[in-house]
């Protein structure tokens, strides 16, 4: 399994994303991948096994939703720290490549599988992540617990549910100011009208809307990214399974 070495990509990364990975987190995103195929041993964690699909649809694609934060203009500059959410994160996408990318952010992994939450816990522990926690719930849950509700800076979500269940997931656990992104494939302009006025019954807005393709097979993306502007009203997010069954 150690021959397995994931590409390294440096003039992909640079012209994608202004950004370069440098040794450690090489290094990193290496440990990242073998505990990964270790752990697809006994669950099913993902079918992204080779080394240049998970670059690209792991590690990439993880970062590339987050690459206006990497460079810091998203967030605001007086942030200490910031706090981060990975809303059903399964294997730890995107979350344990941000956790990589930026040490100096708190990261919380979130899913309400308890085995995919354990074997991120062991994963954690092993790789001596100080930064990441993972736990056990349901959006839903958390979203009404004054501990999470109004926490996090930055809410991230890719393949979890449809974009309008996602905000409703996300939306109640940013602070006022903090960003969502979803992470989708195709997406239209109803689409976007559609959203923006979920977002509007959440306290949110759309900010704006990246399109790009990914770097290896051309697949198509978009990056949304939605704005907290006020609180979320009290009755979001609704019980445990509703926005899912009755979308917003
Ligand atoms: N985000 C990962 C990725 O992109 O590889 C995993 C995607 S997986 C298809 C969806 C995950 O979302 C599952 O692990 C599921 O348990 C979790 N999930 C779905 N709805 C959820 C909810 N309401 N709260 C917490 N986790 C949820």
């Amino acid at each position: 399994m150690g021959s397995r070495a994931l590409p390294e990509m440096a003039a992909k990364w640079q012209k994608t994303m202004s950004w370069q990975p440098d040794a450690g987190h090489l290094l990193e995103f290496q440990s990242l991948y073998e505990q990964i195929l270790a752990g697809n041993q006994q669950l099913n964690l993902t079918r992204i096994v080779e080394p240049k699909e998970f670059w690209e649809k792991h590690l990439w694609d993880s970062l590339r939703g987050i690459a206006p934060a990497l460079l810091s203009d998203l967030l605001p500059k007086e942030l200490e720290t910031v706090e981060i959410i990975d809303i059903g994160t399964g294997a730890g996408f995107p979350g344990l490549p941000v956790a990589i990318a930026r040490p100096d952010w708190q990261i919380t992994l979130l899913d309400a599988s308890g085995k995919k939450i354990d074997f991120l816990k062991s994963l954690i522990d092993n790789l001596g992540f100080e930064n990441v926690t993972a736990i056990t719930a349901r959006a839903e849950e958390i979203g009404q617990q004054p501990q999470y509700r109004s926490r996090y800076d930055l809410a991230l979500a890719r393949a979890v549910a449809p974009a309008s269940v996602c905000a409703e997931y996300a939306l109640p656990l940013l602070k006022v100011g903090g960003l969502a992104v979803l992470y989708r494939g195709h997406w239209s302009d109803e689409e976007t009208e559609s959203l923006s006025r979920t977002a509007k019954k959440l306290g949110g807005l759309i900010d704006f809307v990246e399109r790009f393709t990914t770097p290896l097979t051309r697949s198509l993306r978009h990056s949304l990214y939605l704005r907290k502007i006020a609180p979320t009203p009290e009755k979001f997010p609704r019980p445990v399974g509703v926005p899912g069954r009755k979308p917003l």
